[in-house]
């Protein structure tokens, strides 16, 4: 059993939303017994006693904490802002590259080469990696938090204890329970989730960045990196030459709303589903039903910049088609 002062002084928790629990039932019993001197009070306690009806039924109403919830909103509009901005800076960067292009002042082997190396080594996608990664890290912290709270509240409110009386205070002293009183049990709760997570979450890469990102440098090559290697992934499926097809395997026409099959992970139009008789994929032959196609997120992403792209090589034709016509 651990012996903790604190507990019984009840000024223990600073920092825990439940601290003065045992606090106020301390003060109750120095009421009760106002003969008693503090200093010999406190040498009489018990190192753990149960808490009161009142303190279990405010232990019961606590939720979660506001500033928690406004932490989680805040974390989760800086991610998205976080995101947004980077890949509005490298569209920004392509763009003036192409600017470069159509002024005769960068060649396309230039603009193809520099283009590579902004998703490999430009310094502020690193720097903003590097921010991710801590905004992850706050939000893990944060959910240990909660978790801890939630897993405390649970097993203090399940103790099936009689309550304390003055009468019986001397039967808690000499017969002390094994029960953890609440902070400590919060404290070992809260270490076994962050050890939980510790093992998870180092240096995961943050996949939805780092599909947008690269998908926007690259639309139609294939991803370096899967959620699951030996997963069966539309993008080993659909390569041709190192390059991502993105046209529909019915129509043949390029997709503009695709839906995945989860069976084989080819990705069709929506448009052509609406009018295809066959159960099966047509490029591959396995089965190719209602409920194993989901929208391809990955392909819609692809498809967006891919259009982007289109537009550079539209306008690099128009000034070519210009230059021509200037020379006639
Ligand atoms: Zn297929």
């Amino acid at each position: 059993m651990v012996k903790r002062t604190r507990d019984v002084t009840g000024e223990g928790a600073p920092d825990s939303p439940l601290g003065n629990a045992t606090g106020e039932q301390q003060a109750q019993v120095s009421h009760d017994e106002p003969k008693v001197d503090q200093a010999s009070l406190e040498d009489n306690l018990p190192t753990y006693y149960p808490l009161g009806k009142e303190a279990k039924q405010s232990l019961k109403s606590l939720k979660i904490l506001q500033t928690a919830k406004d932490h989680d909103a805040h974390l989760k509009w800086l991610d998205k802002e976080v995101k947004n901005t980077l890949l509005d800076y490298v569209d920004n960067e392509l763009n003036t590259y192409n600017a470069l292009v159509l002024r005769g002042q960068m060649l396309v082997d230039e603009f193809d080469l520099k283009r590579r190396k902004i998703y490999k080594e430009d310094p502020i996608i690193e720097s903003v990696r590097n921010i991710k990664s801590s905004l992850k890290s706050i939000k893990v912290g944060q959910d240990a938090h909660s978790k801890a709270f939630f897993q405390m509240k649970a097993e203090i409110l399940a103790r099936q204890e009689p309550e304390l009386t003055i009468e019986e205070m001397s039967e808690y002293k000499g017969n002390e329970s094994d029960q953890q009183p609440m902070y400590s049990l919060f404290e070992s709760l809260l270490n076994n989730e962050r050890l939980k997570t510790a093992k998870t979450d180092s240096k995961v890469l943050d996949e939805v960045l780092e599909t947008e990102l690269f998908l926007c440098i690259h639309p139609t090559e294939p991803l370096p990196f899967t959620e699951n290697p030996n997963e069966d992934d539309g993008d080993d499926i659909a390569v041709d030459g190192g390059v991502v097809n993105l046209t529909c395997p019915i129509s043949r026409n390029v997709i503009t709303r695709p839906m995945k099959n989860l069976n084989c992970g080819h990705t069709y139009d929506k448009d052509s589903l609406a009018n295809y008789n066959s159960t099966v994929c047509p490029e591959c032959g396995r089965p190719l039903n209602k409920r194993a196609l989901v929208e391809d997120a990955v392909m819609s992403l692809r498809l967006k910049y891919e259009k982007r792209d289109q537009e550079f090589v539209r306008e690099r034709k128009k000034v070519i088609v210009d230059t021509e016509l200037d020379k006639i």
